[in-house]
């Protein structure tokens, strides 16, 4: 049997009026913004209207380690919605905008796949409501108002050689990673080093994605640091005087954007910090507004749940007052057999004795999911090659870890596939069992909080760290910033910090590169690793094979 390819389905979407959507969720045409007939903003005084009406219940979407087999944490994230709503639950999804420079990589698109996708999805994967170019824009705003500062005789005094703020383009272009900017004499200003990152990198998308309104939005764009002067004293936004004009070129931006799934139920699509540098998941405004309109909402964490869950519930959740009552930890057969150290290429044999030694990277993310006081259920995401013996093996192995896994087929039959799945998380949910609590207080010092999440999430055996990262850590405690979360940066593909150690890897320790202080995102990053913040494109970048069609359509998006 041969399926079709994510865009044709999406292509051959019945799509209904973007209004008729917002009806369903109470929301009257005067509050929605249009753009164009599948795609509006919600009204802030229609979001304003719905704050004291009780919270409907939070199904966050995780995943085992990604690996080269896939996962579909997207996929089963609107898979699941689809099936709440299909057995007559009030349900609605939130997840993250795509970065558009990447689609013309080798990634593919965020939209889902398979009977499970968000639509418009070439839209939702280019240009979209623009948020991501207002984002660009409010960024080189305060980055030309920086180099503007000291052409005009730097009052602040800033160290020209340590600006930290850098430019962004929503492009992945290696040639701009490291630049030198301001030559060709006198009137173009002070020759210095500088850099690019790509859009979603931009300590202006994490703000933006954790800011609760339009006045917490300017005030953390006023806290970012963007340079030190010579005696390391730092110089704020504030100081450059630009977070008024940067909030006045946010203001949509920060608006939640509504789409529909497949089956025409509504999806919140938002906001799309990384998951590496920031805590990439969609906007507190999204998800807290969505909590407001169904009974349940479900959402996507990035990367595997050792990072994208942990920063979930220790970041976003800590910072907005949310709690999940249940999580889905999604894994595929496919990917178990990763694990278990089969190689890409020899996936389709059935191997059972290989899915049975992947699971410890299951195992563990259960384990540590639970620690955060929620109780797990599995989603096995099915692929067609699956075989019975293999789903078994898994289903099998999650049973002796206590909790239970579900087989479910949305990719392929849309929520006639994920029924099962739904009802299973309907009635964890509903037992009411979770008492969520982050791992850790915010008064813990820094460097314990580093160490808390590198022994009990990844098992290491510690965290290391040199001299001039703790006296870093101690300087940020004095200045007031001890009782921020840590946003820890280190590959997805590994508990530990080597992408080639796969499965449940123990006697590791995690070495503390760098650490960087995000003062309006409010976090310090860990960095511990190689971290890309401005991505490249491959000997042959999909954008090679993206054009329009005789029809107008376009070919190449995946
Ligand atoms: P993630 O959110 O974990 O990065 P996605 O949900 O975006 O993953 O899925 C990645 C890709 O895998 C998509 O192109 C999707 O179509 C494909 N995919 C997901 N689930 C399945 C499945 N069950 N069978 C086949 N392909 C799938
Ligand atoms: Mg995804």
């Amino acid at each position: 049997m041969s399926y079709k390819s994510d865009i044709e389905i999406a292509r051959e979407a019945r799509k209904r009026p973007i209004l008729e959507i917002g009806e369903k969720l109470g929301i009257g045409s005067s509050d929605l913004l249009p753009y164009g007939h599948d795609k509006a903003k919600v009204s802030q005084s229609f979001i304003d209207s719905v704050q004291s009406r009780e919270n409907g219940k939070l199904v966050l979407v995780t995943a085992i380690n990604p690996t080269p087999a896939g996962e579909g944490k997207t996929t089963t994230t609107v898979g699941l919605g689809d099936g709440l709503n299909k057995i007559g639950k009030n349900a609605m999804i939130c997840i993250r905008e795509a970065s558009l420079g990447p689609n013309f990589g080798m990634k593919g698109g965020a939209a889902g796949g398979g009977m499970a996708q968000v639509v418009p999805m070439e839209d939702m994967n280019l240009h979209f409501t623009g948020d991501f170019h207002a984002i660009t824009s409010a960024h080189s705003l305060l980055s030309a108002m920086i180099d503007n500062h000291i052409y005009w005789g730097n009052e602040a005094e800033i160290d020209v050689r340590r600006v930290q703020w850098k430019r962004v383009v929503d492009m992945n272009d290696r040639a701009l990673r490291q630049i030198t900017a301001s030559l060709g004499g006198v009137a173009n200003g002070f020759p210095r080093e500088a850099g690019f990152d790509i859009t979603v990198a931009s300590e202006v998308m994490a703000i933006l994605c954790l800011a609760k309104d339009l006045k917490d939005l300017e005030k953390r764009l006023g806290d970012m640091i963007v340079a030190y002067r010579r005696d390391r004293s730092p110089v704020f936004c504030r100081d450059i005087k630009a977070e008024g004009a940067m909030t006045v070129l946010l203001k949509d931006a920060m608006q939640p954007n509504l789409v529909q799934t497949l089956e025409n139920n509504p999806a919140f699509v938002h906001g799309g910090p990384f998951a590496n540098i920031a805590h990439g998941c969609n906007s507190v405004i999204a998800t807290s507004t969505a909590l407001k309109l169904t009974d349940y909402v479900v959402t996507e964490a990035g990367f595997g749940a050792d990072l994208g869950a942990e920063k979930f519930m220790n970041i976003k959740c800590r910072k907005a007052g949310l709690a999940p009552s249940v999580v889905v930890c999604v894994a595929t057969v496919r990917a178990m057999k990763m694990n278990g150290g089969v190689a890409k290429a020899d996936l389709g044999a059935e191997n059972v004795a290989a899915v049975e030694a992947g699971c410890p990277n299951l195992g563990r993310h259960i384990e540590n999911l639970k620690s955060f006081g929620v109780p797990v259920v599995v989603a096995i995401n099915h692929f067609v090659t699956d075989t019975d013996a293999e789903v078994q093996a898994v289903k099998d192995y999650v049973a002796s870890q206590g909790a239970e896994a579900v087989l479910s087929r949305h990719w392929e039959l849309g929520s006639e596939g994920s029924s099962d799945l739904a009802r299973k998380v309907v009635e964890v949910a509903e037992k009411g069992e979770a008492d969520f609590a982050p791992i850790y207080p915010d008064a813990m010092p820094l460097a314990e909080k580093i160490q808390t999440i590198a022994k009990n999430i990844y098992r290491a055996d510690e965290a290391v760290m040199d001299q001039k990262i703790l006296g870093q850590l101690k300087l940020w405690e004095e200045q007031g910033y001890g009782d921020l979360p840590v946003c820890m940066a280190k590959t997805q593909y590994s508990f530990s910090t080597d992408p080639n150690q796969r499965g449940a890897p123990t006697g590791f320790t995690v070495p503390v590169r760098e650490v960087r202080l995000s003062a309006g995102a409010g976090f310090i990053v860990a960095v511990c690793g190689e971290i890309m913040t401005m991505p490249g494109l491959p000997r042959v970048p999909s954008a090679e094979n993206i054009r329009l069609n005789d029809e107008g359509q376009i070919e190449g998006l995946f």
